[in-house]
């Protein structure tokens, strides 16, 4: 589930806790990649002076932690975003080659050096000011009528969210489309819609009454109206009181996150035809017409009762109110692509206040990451010829074949389950697409212009072309073999409509992989990503889905009873995690990430044991083989957070905290045994307390 403009969560780990920069949260990002001099687990980030039983997190991490601090251009700092700056760094090379390269115009290569430097171009951008902007804004102005109103509002849908890949809820326009396989029939692709319209990136953020909630409120409604001044707007501040108010009251529509992983809930057909009825209030006929779906049959409509109140508010709000909505959403979108003190003025918003991050990213990172996004495959197809190696790939590959094997003897042993069931998720692990690298096919991105002197058009031209593949792709058969994540990230992802998976070339490298380490550390690092990867395919989301990527029960009743005892004890465990007195972590929100975590660590640890076929691990650095598994395991969720991006993830985000993450291994019989930890220590559980899924 990828880096998109929020926070992905089947993806292994969701980037740069919540910096929505205009043109989308962009993996955090460090100056420098770490040389890797030594193979195996890194003891001089450990902390000996903590016992593993206490707090297995610090033991592993804590000396890193004590020597590191943040980068004030970053909310947090770890294991991905120093990965993700050697990526970002190659990905700059290969830009700047793009550059020299003279390349034929309309080429993949060409596009890439000119949209960097249309980015770079500081005082093109600046020159140009609001000209490109003010057509849109003319636009808006010109709505007279709630018909007008209709079709702007079908105009602004685009193809920016995505319920269960890269798992993204977020949308500032009033819906979201998600063109994926159908629940009801996944061998072609279907229109999911979803709630959207908020500035603010979850509802909790107007409806939660804390002191440290109201406050950011007052200051985003100064944001806003601050916004409207410089795109010229007059009576800002009553204006920015309408708009936030609207806000609040869409929020007041919008389902919680934790509500939003129920897929049998999710799972709404409406024909076109029954908007108007189940939905009256917005002009349906003209929305989808400004969207042009005005020929789609039907949709699966992800949160029904936010359809009917976000569709009624059209009509009862006043009609100026949303066009400054309409506007305000536009400025806040383009910001990126505007003159420099409309990016300060998210930045000072979104980025301190939000996020709690001192300073924005230098401008060629964020011009990296701009490309990335827009023409990430032109860029990864690059990337993978030059970064990834024929035999890193078989080696990986190698792995998860062995995690596989791990994972069904694990299913055949489960004491509890129903050979019927059973043979179910056999059948799952059989037709499992594991993508590992880069993908089969690339994007074609022929239809995409790009004009080294017009950063506000390569945007929007950007969305509009990514909006109309997606829909150019409603009802045709799906490709299985689909990737949504581009090699250069840093990250790897379940897709369970596709029953696959995308393991990205640049998380295949050390810390995560390295040929050159003991099996011992490789397994408890990949290994256990691999292992995450694989039990999203049987997490309380993707349990939901058949062999077949169809919503469809393959569950005994006592089978299903028994997996729902066993999960929700595990988000009970979860919902004790207190990293402030006034928040703590959400079990249910984070349940399916938590699922993945545990099974993970346990099918990577089944696996590592089954390659040492009898033998006994070599001891390195004075650690036995079972404590560096555990060890290396730890050290992939070694990072650090700013507080207000740290709150900002317990409360969007699908991931627990890091240290919660690494402290999984509480569940894990064999982690007892290779720490000796004992009752009375902090992690310590009962063995009938340890949480085994699967
Ligand atoms: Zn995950």
């Amino acid at each position: 589930m990828r880096l998109s403009p929020n926070f992905p969560r089947r993806a292994l780990y969701s980037a740069a806790a919540g910096v929505l920069l205009a043109f989308g949260a962009l993996a955090a990002r460090t100056q420098d990649a770490p040389k890797q001099e030594t193979h195996g687990i890194v003891v001089a980030n450990m902390d000996a002076s903590v016992k593993p039983g206490d707090d297995f997190y610090l033991y592993a991490n804590g000396d890193w932690i004590k020597r590191t601090e943040i980068p004030p251009d970053r909310g947090r700092i770890g294991v991905f975003s120093t990965l993700a700056d050697l990526s970002n760094k190659r990905t700059v090379g290969l830009i700047e080659e793009a550059a020299k390269a003279n390349a034929p115009a309309g080429s993949n290569v060409h596009k890439i050096a000119d949209l960097y430097n249309s980015y770079m171009d500081e005082a093109g951008i600046e020159a140009k000011g609001l000209a490109s902007l003010r057509l849109h804004l003319d636009a808006i102005a010109a709505i007279h009528n709630q018909h007008e109103l209709a079709r702007a509002l079908g105009e602004c849908l685009r193809a920016d969210v995505d319920a269960l890949n890269n798992t993204n809820y977020y949308t500032p326009n009033l819906f979201g489309l998600w063109v994926a396989p159908g629940f009801n029939d996944s061998d072609h692709y279907a229109a999911y819609l979803l709630q959207g319209g908020l500035g603010l990136p979850d509802r909790e953020y107007y409806l939660a009454s804390s002191d440290r909630m109201r406050d950011i409120r007052t200051k985003y409604q100064a944001h806003v109206s601050a916004m409207l001044k410089l795109a010229g707007f007059t009576d800002t501040d009553a204006r920015a009181e309408h708009i936030v108010a609207l806000e609040h009251a869409i929020a007041e529509k919008h389902i919680s996150l934790a509500e939003n992983e129920d897929i049998h809930k999710a799972n709404n057909t409406w024909k076109q035809a029954d908007f108007a009825a189940k939905a009256p209030g917005l002009d349906w006929a003209e929305y989808f017409r400004g969207a042009g779906l005005s020929k789609q049959a039907s949709f699966i409509v992800w949160q029904p009762t936010a359809f009917t109140g976000e569709s009624a508010l059209v009509a009862s709000t006043s009609l100026e109110t949303w066009k400054d909505w309409l506007a305000l959403h536009l400025i806040e979108d383009s910001a990126g692509a505007l003159p420099k003190a409309f990016t300060d003025e998210r930045f000072a918003f979104f980025g301190k206040i939000l996020a709690g991050t001192p300073q924005q990213r230098p401008r060629w990172q964020r011009g990296v990451a701009l490309v990335n996004e827009l023409l990430g495959d032109a860029v990864g197809q690059i990337y993978a010829q030059r970064y990834f190696s024929p035999e890193a790939k078989s080696q990986a590959q190698a792995m998860v074949t062995t995690i596989i094997a791990a994972f069904r003897r694990r299913i055949d042993a489960l004491s509890w389950m129903d050979p019927a069931t059973k043979a179910e998720a056999q059948a799952k692990l059989t037709t499992l697409y594991v993508g590992i690298g880069y993908p089969e096919t690339w994007q074609d991105y022929s239809a995409y212009e790009v004009k080294v002197d017009d950063l506000f058009g390569n945007v929007w031209r950007a969305s509009l072309f990514d909006y109309h593949r997606e829909v150019a792709r409603l009802g045709l058969p799906v490709d299985r073999k689909e990737w949504c994540m581009t090699p250069q990230t840093v990250n790897a992802v379940n897709l369970p409509l596709h029953n696959g998976l995308n393991f990205p070339a640049a998380i295949l490298q050390p810390p995560f992989y390295d040929p050159q380490a003991p099996a011992a550390v490789n397994y408890g690092a990949i290994g256990a990503v691999i292992g995450h990867e694989i039990s999203h395919t049987f997490d309380s989301e993707g349990s939901a889905f058949d062999s077949k990527g169809r919503v469809r029960n393959w569950w005994t009743p006592a089978d299903l009873a028994h997996f729902n005892a066993a999960t929700a004890k595990l988000a009970a465990q979860y919902d004790t995690y207190k990293p402030f007195p006034d928040l703590a972590v959400n079990g249910k929100q984070t349940l399916g990430e938590n699922i993945a975590d545990v099974a993970g660590v346990a099918a990577a640890y089944d696996g590592y044991r089954a390659s040492l076929a009898g033998k006994t691990a070599p001891a390195q650095d004075g650690f036995s083989g079972d404590q560096q598994f555990f060890i290396a395991f730890g050290q992939n969720y070694g990072s650090k957070s700013r507080e207000a991006g740290l709150r900002q993830q317990l409360m969007t985000d699908g991931h627990s905290p890091s240290e919660f993450r690494a402290d999984t291994v509480r569940n894990l019989d064999a982690w007892y045994t290779a720490f000796g930890v004992q009752p009375g220590q902090k992690l310590y559980l009962a063995p009938a307390e340890r949480v085994q899924i699967w």
